[in-house]
Order: structure tokens, then C-alpha cells, then sequence
């Protein structure tokens, strides 16, 4: 499967590729309606709007560091995965796009291994069932995502953080693909970066989700960035990566339309000759 992925709702409607993947939420706080037959991004908690309004709100680490665009390491809010009131709005907007079309989850997970210690958090991990913080935060992102699952009618896939090694998932966000998989149909991993000057991170950490989501019941699907990038060597990156991912979606702008075509065309041509 090879689709796009983009901000743009114009080149959105325009059936680039097999599947498209659209911005319909960002981690800005911008929400847009979600288009039919696509997959509609829903950012789960990053959302630098709300985290402005309401700084009180964004999840907080052991050290008192709130979750803002300016802390280090940090590119946009997050909001506290346990603000029960946020948790009922973003599962209402996973409703309405799983409800048009498909659904990927953004922004979902913890924002950090440190986070959160919000009060709040403290709390119900205290009053939980769990000894272990990384088991408890697993287990709120898993009963959250179940539920997102449950909202939706399309297809929920849910954004994994690029780190295959193993645990890494569990302990930097309280993301573990083996219980997910349980309620998703396919995890998406962003491997972009500008130009591809080099590219054997993107194969071995495609690699490495290959053998972390072997045996689940759900795609692996890639995302690689196609502006700025040379035609050859997107298609000689896309199939490096296929040998490991049953979809690679290419990040384009408008201005993007034409590449992207070209790829696929390309990568199209080659995949129907290996079948007939
Ligand atoms: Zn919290």
C-alpha cells in the first residue's frame, strides 16, 4: 500500500495513491472537519492552544517541568492524559472522523518518561492496581485507545514513537504495541527526515517495528517525507522500507503533487509487475 500523507485538504481530496492520510487535527490546537474517506488525525493530547489557555493543564514531569513548546525536548503542549474532561472531548472527535472515515491516533502516549506527576497522576496511581508507574501509564493509554476504538466505525490506527528497541515504547510514553493491537488496526511510524541524505536509520528502524509488531494482529505502515527529497531516492528508500512494512505513506504539500505521483507511479509499476 503506498498513499500520502498531508495538511492540505485539496491534494486530501485529490485520491493520491492508494490511502490518504490527513492533518485534520495539529498539535496546535487547529481542529478541522474531517474529510470522508481518508485517515482523519485525531491529536490526542498535544495541543499547544489549550496548554496556552490553560497551563495548569499540561502534564508535568517529576522535576515540576510542564509539558510547553519551550521545554526542552518539547515541540508543541501536551495535555495531561488523565484530564478526564479532555479525554471525553478527544474521544468525541475520534467519534465524528471514525464516523466519516478512518482514524490515526497523533500525540498519543505520555509525552515523556518522566510525565506525568500532576497531582492528579500521583493520585490514581496511588489508588491503582499497579506497583509500577510504566505499568500504570501503559494502562491508561491501552483503556484509552480501547475506548477511541470502540468510537470510531472506520479503521483506527494509532502513531507509534519512532523507537523500536526494545521497552522503549512502554517506558518513554506507555505505548506497548502487543496490548494495543488488541484494539487498533495498524500502527503508523513517522521515519522523516530532510533529504534522506543518509537512509540506513530509516531500513533498520523499519526493521526493528518489523520485529516489534511480528505476530500482532495489525499493519505496519511508514511514513517518510517526500519534499525536498530527490524522485530516485524516495523509491529506492520506499522499497528498502517495504521488505519490513505492509505501507509506506509519503508527507507532501501541495506543491508536493507531482513527486508524489511520480513515486507512486513508479513503485505502482514495479509492484504490478512483481504480481503479474
Ligand atoms: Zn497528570
Amino acid at each position: 500500500m503506498y498513499g500520502i500523507l498531508t495538511a492540505d485538504a485539496d491534494l486530501a481530496r485529490e485520491g493520491v495513491g492508494d490511502r490518504t492520510y490527513y492533518f485534520a487535527d495539529r498539535v496546535s490546537g487547529a481542529r478541522r472537519d474531517p474529510l470522508p474517506g481518508v485517515v482523519n488525525s485525531v491529536a490526542c493530547w498535544g495541543d499547544t492552544a489549550t496548554v496556552r489557555e490553560s497551563p495548569d493543564r499540561a502534564a508535568v514531569d517529576a522535576d515540576g517541568t510542564r509539558a510547553t513548546p519551550e521545554a526542552e525536548g518539547h515541540h508543541w503542549g501536551t495535555v495531561c492524559p488523565t484530564d478526564s474532561d479532555y479525554r471525553a472531548t478527544t474521544l468525541d472527535r475520534v467519534e465524528a472522523a471514525g464516523a466519516v472515515g478512518d482514524v490515526r491516533l497523533t500525540t498519543l502516549g505520555f509525552p515523556g518518561d518522566s510525565f506525568c506527576h500532576c497531582d492528579r497522576c500521583d493520585r490514581l496511581f496511588a489508588e491503582s492496581e499497579h506497583d509500577d508507574r510504566t505499568d500504570w501509564r501503559t494502562a491508561v493509554i491501552t483503556d484509552f485507545t480501547a475506548e477511541a476504538a470502540e468510537s470510531a466505525d472506520g479503521d483506527v490506527m494509532a502513531t507509534l514513537y519512532p523507537d523500536p528497541y526494545p521497552g522503549a515504547l512502554r517506558e518513554r510514553a506507555g505505548l506497548d504495541p502487543a496490548a494495543l493491537a488488541d484494539h487498533v488496526d495498524g500502527f503508523l511510524v513517522p521515519l522523516c527526515g530532510a533529504g534522506y541524505e543518509t537512509t540506513y536509520w530509516v531500513e533498520s528502524l523499519a526493521r526493528g517495528f518489523a520485529s516489534e509488531v511480528d505476530g500482532l494482529d495489525a499493519s505496519l505502515t511508514v511514513q517518510l517525507s517526500a519534499s525536498g527529497v530527490e524522485p530516485d531516492r524516495l523509491v529506492g528508500l520506499a522499497r528498502q522500507v517495504e521488505a519490513h512494512a505492509d505501507g509506506v505513506v509519503f508527507g507532501a504539500h501541495r506543491t508536493d503533487e507531482a513527486l508524489s505521483r511520480d513515486v507512486l507511479d513508479r513503485l505502482g509499476d514495479r509492484a504490478s509487475s512483481v504480481l503479474t
